[in-house]
C-alpha cells in the first residue's frame, strides 16, 4: 500500500481514513460523513490529497443540490438528451457560456434554481423548446442573452479554487506549503509541482 508522508510534520505515520467533512455552500452548512482524507499519526494533521480535494468538493455539491432541491448532474443529462440538444446547443439556447452545462453535468458546478426551473419546464412540455427558441430568435437583442446567467452558484466555501492546483491541502485552514519532502510513494501531486 502506499504511503503518505505528513504534510506537516513529514511523518510518515499519514494513514487513509473517512471522516466527517464539514463546510458550507451558500451560507447552508453541509456535512459530508465519510469523507476520504489522510490522517497523521504523530501530529494529528488532517489533509486532502488533490484528488481526495475534488471528491470532497463534488460530495459537498451533490449535497448542496439534494438540500435545495434541485436537479442531480445525471438528471440535467437526461433531460437535454430527451430534449435532443447538445451541451452546447443548450448552452446557446440559455445564453450561457461555453462548457457551462459541461460543469453542470459533471457536478463540478451547481445550476442557479431559474436554470433548474426552465429545465424542468422543458422536460414538462417539450413545446417550451420550441417556445423559448421562438423568443429567442424573435428578440431584436438575441446577442445579449450571453452571459445573462442561468448560470451558476458560487463554490463551496472553505474548499481550494482552483482544485487542479491544489496540493495537499487542509480541511480547516489555508492551503499546506508544499515541499519535496512531504512527496508521497505514488507521487500524488508530483506532476503538478512545477
Ligand atoms: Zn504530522
Amino acid at each position: 500500500m502506499a504511503t503518505i508522508t505528513c504534510a506537516v510534520c513529514n511523518s510518515e505515520k499519514a494513514n487513509k481514513v473517512w471522516k466527517e467533512f464539514s463546510a458550507t455552500y451558500n451560507q447552508t452548512p453541509i456535512s459530508i460523513p465519510g469523507a476520504e482524507m489522510y490522517e497523521c499519526a504523530s501530529c494529528g494533521e488532517r489533509f486532502f490529497t488533490p484528488d481526495q480535494a475534488k471528491a470532497v468538493s463534488l460530495a459537498v455539491k451533490r449535497q448542496a443540490r439534494f438540500g435545495a432541491g434541485l436537479l442531480a448532474p445525471e438528471e440535467i443529462t437526461a433531460i437535454r438528451r430527451r430534449l435532443g440538444l447538445t451541451q452546447s446547443k443548450l448552452e446557446q439556447l440559455f445564453g450561457l457560456g461555453s462548457k457551462v452545462v459541461t460543469r453542470w453535468e459533471t457536478g463540478r458546478v451547481v445550476q442557479s434554481k431559474m436554470a433548474d426551473v426552465a429545465l424542468r419546464l422543458l422536460d414538462l412540455d417539450p413545446e417550451n423548446l420550441t417556445r423559448l427558441r421562438l423568443l429567442r430568435d424573435e428578440s431584436s437583442h438575441a446577442d445579449a442573452w450571453k452571459g445573462l446567467g442561468l448560470e451558476e452558484t458560487n463554490g463551496p466555501e472553505g474548499l481550494p479554487r482552483d482544485l487542479s492546483k491544489a496540493q495537499f491541502w487542509r480541511p480547516q485552514g489555508p492551503a499546506l506549503p508544499f515541499t519535496h519532502g512531504a512527496m508521497d510513494a505514488t507521487g500524488v501531486g508530483a506532476q503538478t509541482l512545477q
